[in-house]
């Protein structure tokens, strides 16, 4: 089509008008959508290691819940498609490609006595529906689906392919994404309706690493006996208790040295049971919590125990740690004027047989490089005599917030919201690093409780309405900006 030039005015008064069609639609299916969401709800599409097959990758739950979907999906006028039961997507209109990826398998339940009402059944209460998945992540994904059929209905031309691209196993692994990217088509840019709105553009790098060192479990000579010491588990937390056992020890002259941090200690049959406390947090923000781990290294100094080679080896992995979050003795502290400074958990540590090992989630800015942290750790390790394991990396995500993605997106938001909209960075590791141009945009509002993955998730009405109105404005203008 040639281009013609008309006036700015006219062009503006164009795009307001069938904008607020855009809007009346999503006001209009807005209880169809909660209607959707709940039949989604309704299937517990946790990953169920026990029933997985060919057919089924994730367990059967998880494709009826694709299943669902796309049955919806295709009634409202979508063409679908189902990847081997591992992802599938929901598309509508012409031309290039726009994804917005979403998923919708959800982390288990818990204890059941931790719900006030049935996990795995959408209630609508005090302007809040409740259910596991209706905010991460099957709520926004069916969001964004009716923000599509809202633009569709319209009338407007649709001068884009948009693609609503449903993982099945974002909780535990990208396999989904993965199997997507083999043989499907990738969009020219996504948003993922998966964390925090305005925009989520830049997400820290991961490095997960385990550290090991065998020691000489030779007489502890009269001294106190370490026999056990564990704490942590998850890589992604801060570990809050510590166990540690003496044999051969007396508690009184452990309290003396171990009360000023605030340690349990405890004469059993056999010995004395240290318990250390501190405060969990999400690895990404170690410095809101209180390291178990490092708390009792801390006093490793004044205490006399034995193997003498693993009070020796306690010793170094505490100068190694210090009580620092930032990585700055293991040698990788550094920052970036985007994302802040690099973060450092110390997460496990444990005892088997004469192997100590712990356990450590790095996140790093995201102008540096995985490369040069790992040589700086394994600098580190062999200055102690230590072997450095890699368990996982991650680079860092980083989109342009002068991109047209960003600015779209940050532009729709504050249009609905009225609300002021700056890109932000985050320390976790989403989906959108596993797409090109990707960011994370919603469904999380600034102020709004984060629910996602514990009893009781919810999603205000208010905010499901407001996030299927951003949505509709955005690919809207993205429909507009071809
Ligand atoms: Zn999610």
């Amino acid at each position: 089509m040639r281009e013609t030039k008309m006036p700015r005015a006219f062009i503006e008064g164009c795009f307001l008008m069938d904008s607020s069609r855009i809007h009346e639609n999503v006001d209009r299916d807005f209880d169809d959508m909660v209607s959707v969401i709940s039949k989604i709800i309704e299937i517990p599409s946790v990953l169920d290691e026990n029933a997985i097959s060919e057919a089924h990758p994730f367990g059967p739950r998880v494709t009826e819940a694709l299943d669902a979907f796309l049955e919806e999906a295709k009634k409202r006028g979508f063409s679908t498609s189902n990847i081997d039961n591992m992802a599938g997507y929901a598309e509508v209109g012409e031309g290039p490609l726009f994804g917005i990826l979403a998923h919708l398998d959800v982390m288990p339940a818990g204890a059941l006595a931790n719900w006030r009402r049935p996990p795995f059944h959408a209630v609508v209460e005090d302007g809040r529906l409740y259910g596991r998945g209706v905010s991460d992540d099957k709520g926004p994904a069916v969001s964004a689906l009716f923000a599509l059929k809202a633009l569709a209905d319209s009338g407007v031309k649709l001068n884009r392919r948009f693609r609503v691209i449903v993982g099945l196993d974002e909780e535990s692994g990208f396999r989904c994404v993965e199997r997507y990217k083999k043989t499907e088509e990738i969009p020219v840019m996504s948003f993922s309706p998966d964390a925090d709105f305005p925009v989520v553009n830049g997400e820290k790098g991961i490095l997960h690493f385990f550290l090991r060192k065998k020691f000489s479990s030779i007489d502890a000579m009269g001294l106190p006996e370490l026999v056990n010491i564990s704490g942590g588990d998850r890589f992604n937390i801060v570990p809050d208790e510590l166990d540690v056992f003496f044999r051969k020890a007396s508690a009184g002259n452990l309290e003396l040295v171990l009360e000023p941090i605030g340690a349990r200690v405890a004469a059993t049959g056999n010995g004395v049971l240290v318990k250390v406390y501190g405060k969990s947090a999400h690895a990404m923000e170690p410095h809101k919590g209180e390291n178990a781990i490092q708390k009792f290294l801390s006093a490793v100094q004044n205490m006399d125990f034995g193997p003498p080679s693993l009070h020796v080896e306690l010793l170094k992995l505490a100068a190694l740690f210090k009580n620092e979050t930032d990585g700055a003795s293991l040698g990788v502290a550094c920052e970036d004027d985007i994302s802040g400074a690099l973060t450092c958990n110390l997460a496990a540590i444990s005892l088997d047989g004469d192997m100590l090992s712990v356990k450590c989630d790095i996140r790093y800015p995201v102008k540096k490089r995985g490369d040069s942290l790992i040589e700086a750790i394994q600098n580190s390790a062999e200055e102690m005599g230590w072997e450095l394991e890699i368990a996982r990396r991650s680079e860092p995500l980083y989109v342009d917030p002068d991109s047209e993605l960003v600015k779209v997106l940050l532009e729709s938001y504050a249009s609905i919201t009225k609300e002021p909209a700056a890109p932000k960075s985050i320390g976790g590791g989403t989906y959108c690093k596993a797409l090109p141009n990707a960011v994370s945009f919603g469904p999380l509002f600034p102020g709004d409780e984060e629910t996602a993955h514990q009893p009781n998730e919810y999603i205000s009405m208010d905010s499901l309405r407001k996030m299927t109105h951003v949505y509709a404005e955005a690919i809207s203008r993205f429909n507009s900006s071809v």
